[in-house]
C-alpha cells in the first residue's frame, strides 16, 4: 500500500519529457557559416574514423579550389551514436543533435543524405551553437 501514496514516477510522454545531458548523442546534422557556406571541406576525417563504416564521402574541387562533398551519407542502421565523427572533425561541421524523436517508415530512410543533414544542421543550428559555448566553457 506505501507504493499507493508515494509520488508516482511514469513520465506522460510526450506531453512530458525527461531531462536530456548537453551531451546527449542524437540525430546528426552537417552546420553550415553564417554566411550560408557549408562547414564541411571534404577532409573524409569523420569517415576514417567511423568504427562502423557507417560514413560515405565523395568529393570535388570547386572553381575556387576549395574542396566540398559531393556526397554525404551516413547510414543509421550502421550508426552506433559513438560520437567519433563529431570528435574527428575539424571545422565543427559534423555533430549530434539532441533530437531523438524521429523515426522510418521504409528500409531506405535509415540513409541520412547531405541535403537531410543539412536541413537538421538548419533547424537546430541555435541550439547546437549553445551547446557547443556550454562544451567550451567546461574546459
Ligand atoms: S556516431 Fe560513430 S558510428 Fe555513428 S557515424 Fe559517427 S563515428 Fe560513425
Ligand atoms: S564532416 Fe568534418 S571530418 Fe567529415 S569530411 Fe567534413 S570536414 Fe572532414
Amino acid at each position: 500500500m506505501r507504493y499507493f501514496f508515494r509520488p508516482k514516477f511514469t513520465i506522460n510522454y510526450p506531453e512530458e519529457k525527461t531531462p536530456k545531458s548537453n551531451r546527449f548523442r542524437g540525430l546528426h546534422a552537417l552546420r553550415r557559416y553564417p554566411n550560408g557556406e557549408e562547414r564541411c571541406i571534404a577532409c573524409k576525417l569523420c569517415e576514417a574514423v567511423c568504427p562502423a563504416l557507417a560514413i560515405t564521402i565523395d568529393s570535388t574541387r570547386r572553381g575556387d579550389g576549395s574542396r566540398r562533398t559531393t556526397l554525404y551519407e551516413i547510414d543509421l542502421f550502421k550508426c552506433i551514436f559513438c560520437g567519433f565523427c563529431e570528435e574527428s572533425c575539424p571545422v565543427d561541421s559534423i555533430v549530434e543533435t539532441g533530437f531523438l524523436e524521429y523515426h522510418f517508415e521504409n528500409r531506405d530512410e535509415s540513409i541520412m543524405t547531405k541535403e537531410k543533414l543539412l536541413a537538421v544542421g538548419d533547424r537546430f543550428e541555435a541550439e547546437i551553437a549553445e551547446n557547443r559555448k556550454k562544451d567550451a566553457a567546461y574546459r
